[in-house]
């Protein structure tokens, strides 16, 4: 199996496994040396809805908000143990009967249909490398402010037998995302997040009934972006995202680590090296960037921005204190370099008012 760290090139002796806690979205929540500290998406919001900008009115707002409904009010998702329950239609002895004995490549073929029955866009399956699990998790109720809530990080640590990752691609809406950096766009995210929650419960839910173990993950537990490349399902832009042949940077990924024997996917390395040389030269999601947070330079490099960068490989960072900053003035995820993306194929651009007439 051909794997990313040795597509990409990565320093062994800094490379180490990045705490989740260091992201930008729970360093607002906890740390007071981070500047946006206790600033979300959340603040500001009810200003810019009474401001009259286009896209961020009230019906935007309320679309946006509606659409992350299933990823906010479905914590089973992200249940890593799903005891068995009277309204399950599959009868206990039936679920816990030793798995079939079949091939990985038949359960390969099971699982990638399921995971289209469900909804996925792209799915591809590898082999989990743990240099992609997160050191350390997250462990909180709620991304928006709230005083007395306790946030904890303890090790990530996984059952020895979890040996493979299936990785699954969402396509985000191509009409919320065309009105980027607005409420609209912020629905097509939301939409995104929720669909993910509904794929990975009902995936775990369908490996846990044949017999094995399924840990749903949306950005939880372990990077996607590596273990989709590792999967085939992309490569690593300037952008500081996946872009994927299909869609581009304009995706979700979620991800269900089980121990069913599976056949891995092999990187893309043609579509990689491809990606490698377009990004050099084309700069325009670092030019649609209007808080300068996506680098210019001609060639990757190792040199990481801020403690929200995990070091050591060889790439374009993103400096993603600069991004929050945007995503806290616009009050929602921005998205306006997904947009840029030639890979995100929009080409017509629309106003938030001809979104409503579509
Ligand atoms: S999401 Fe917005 S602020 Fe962040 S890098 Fe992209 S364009 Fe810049
Ligand atoms: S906009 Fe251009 S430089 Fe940026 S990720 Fe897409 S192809 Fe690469």
């Amino acid at each position: 199996m051909k794997q990313t760290s040795l597509i990409y090139n990565l320093k062994k002796e800094e490379y180490k496994r990045f705490p989740e806690q260091d992201h930008c979205i729970y360093r607002s929540l906890y740390d007071p040396e981070f500047k946006h500290f206790h600033k979300t998406l959340r603040t500001g919001m009810e200003e810019l809805v009474d401001s009259g900008k286009k896209g961020y009115s009230r019906v935007d707002l309320a679309l946006a908000a509606a659409s992350w409904t299933i990823n906010k009010h479905m914590p089973f998702a992200y249940k890593k143990v799903a005891p068995h329950s009277p309204q399950d239609y599959i009868p206990l002895p039936v679920k816990e009967r030793p798995p079939e004995d079949h091939s990985p490549e038949l359960l390969s073929r099971y699982i990638k249909r399921a995971a289209h029955f469900f909804g996925a866009s792209l799915v591809g399956i590898t082999k989990l490398d743990s240099k992609w699990l997160y050191k350390t998790k997250v462990e909180l109720y709620s991304t928006s402010i709230q005083e007395k809530q306790e946030l904890k990080f303890p090790e990530l640590n996984l059952p020895d037998n979890i040996t493979h990752a299936i990785i699954m691609i969402i396509e985000m809406d191509h009409d919320g995302i065309n009105c980027a950096p607005t409420f609209l766009e912020f629905a097509a995210a939301g939409l995104g997040y929720s669909k993910m929650s509904f794929l990975i419960a009902c995936m775990a839910q369908f490996i846990r009934n044949l017999g094995y173990e399924a840990l749903p993950c949306a950005n939880d537990t372990a990077l996607s972006i590596p273990l989709a490349i590792d999967a085939g399902l992309g490569a690593l832009g300037r952008i500081g995202l996946l872009i994927t042949k299909d869609f581009g940077p304009r995706i979700r990924i979620c991800k269900v680590l089980t121990n069913m024997p599976l056949e891995e996917d092999d990187p893309d390395v043609d579509f990689i090296t491809q990606i490698q040389q377009k990004c050099q030269h084309c700069q325009l999601c670092a030019k649609a960037c209007e808080y300068d947070a996506i680098s210019f330079a001609k060639d990757p490099d190792y040199e990481i921005k801020s403690k929200s960068n995990n070091p050591g490989v060889q790439k374009w960072y993103v400096d993603a204190e600069k991004c929050y900053k945007g995503w806290i003035e616009n009050c929602t995820d921005c998205a306006l370099c997904i947009k840029a993306c030639p890979y995100s194929k929009i080409s017509r651009k629309i106003t938030p008012e001809e979104f409503w007439k579509l």
